[in-house]
């Protein structure tokens, strides 16, 4: 390359697909998978890994090693993704949350407790939290993320049934018990909050879903924050259903709800008010849909038919480059036409060779 950047290192492979590892002068804004996301409110996403261990037959990001349509994973390196959660952080106007929500599992970026050290120090940083399904918890890790300065953890919990987890997350290894006995020794021994937030899948864990909600409140989520929500199970184009769950639509879902907050004597909605979340300034939208800009491919995409690659002019972003018709070369220049532009998240089409 000869932009003056780093190339992606390919330092392995996860399930057979490449494993990058974005270095240091990649820019860490522009792509949905790695990098920081601003939606235009204080809470700033922020995507270190894109790996996941568990197989869940419901995942919306299809992640995990029986993935059918990534084509790459990636790590994001540290200084980069400080960097560009500093550019987002620094044009709000309300102290920020950093929010760790990966499109896999956040707990296997390498400098995970680097990472939300960093974030906790920054001066416009509030609160740091991580959402994970918990697999890869332990006393230890806790303990660690506790020292790190990590204030909350949003926990995925879906049954406490062992057999109805095997098949609902794909992971021999999972057991919802020693999950739930370390989210309590969180909530417990550590100052770490704890949100609750299972998926309802209707028909397959309607009544898990209530066990597990009396039991967060039972052990004392929400020290801080609203202790649980439910997530709605929506269908997603790049997501899996494997087991045909039913969509139900948000009025059912809403009056489903309310019956259940009857039942347990506890809400389950809150407004962003109660999750110190408001609407704030973005850093600026680079490219508007229909433009077109130079880009360079640094390696493959995320998704199959995808690369990823590198914007040329101005301030560098990532972006999302998709060939229709014909192959596409890692190291070659492109002109693409941006399709997709939300929250800074950019993708085109290439139209020809730059
Ligand atoms: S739902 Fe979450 S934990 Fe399950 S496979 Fe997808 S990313 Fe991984």
């Amino acid at each position: 390359m000869n932009t003056g950047m780093d190339k992606p290192l390919l330092i392995g492979r996860f399930a057979e697909k490449p494993l990058y590892y974005l270095p240091r002068s990649m820019p860490g804004l522009g792509f949905i998978a790695a990098g920081v996301i601003d939606r235009g409110t204080n809470v700033v996403q922020v995507r270190p890994t894109t790996l996941c261990p568990m197989n869940c037959a419901f995942c919306s990001v299809d992640a995990g090693p029986l993935s059918s349509r990534r084509h790459a994973e990636y790590f994001m390196d540290l200084e980069a993704l400080l960097e560009a959660f500093n550019q987002v952080a620094s044009v709000k106007t309300a102290m920020v949350e950093a929010l760790i929500d990966t499109v896999g599992e956040g707990l296997t970026y390498p400098y995970i407790y680097s990472l939300i050290k960093s974030l906790k120090k920054h001066p416009r940083v509030k609160s740091v939290a991580l959402e994970t399904h918990g697999a890869p918890l332990s006393k230890q890790v806790i303990n660690k993320l506790w020292e790190a300065g990590l204030d909350r953890v949003n926990l995925s919990l879906d049954t406490f049934n062992r057999e109805k987890a095997k098949m609902l997350y794909g992971l021999e290894s999972y057991d919802p018990a020693r999950v739930a006995e370390l989210a309590e020794y969180m909530v417990k021994e550590t100052s770490i909050d704890l949100h609750v937030t299972p998926l309802w899948l209707p028909g397959l864990n309607d009544q898990d879903i209530e066990d597990v909600l009396n039991w967060a409140l039972k052990i004392g989520a929400g020290k801080k924050w609203p202790p649980t929500t439910v997530q709605k199970f929506n269908v997603h184009r790049h997501g899996r259903n494997r087991l045909g769950v039913k969509q139900v639509s948000w009025s059912e879902f809403y009056k489903w709800l309310e019956k259940l907050e009857r039942k347990i004597g506890a809400r389950l909605r809150w407004d962003m008010n109660e999750w110190g979340m408001t609407y704030d300034r973005r850093i600026p939208i680079l490219y508007r849909r229909g433009e077109l800009v130079g880009a360079m491919i640094v390696a493959e995409g995320w998704l199959k038919g995808e690369f990823l690659g590198v914007t040329l002019h101005g301030e560098p972003r990532l972006i999302t480059l998709i060939r229709e018709k014909s192959v596409a070369a890692i190291g070659r220049k492109y002109i693409a036409k941006i399709v997709e532009n939300k929250d800074g998240i950019y993708v085109g089409k290439i139209v020809g060779e730059a």
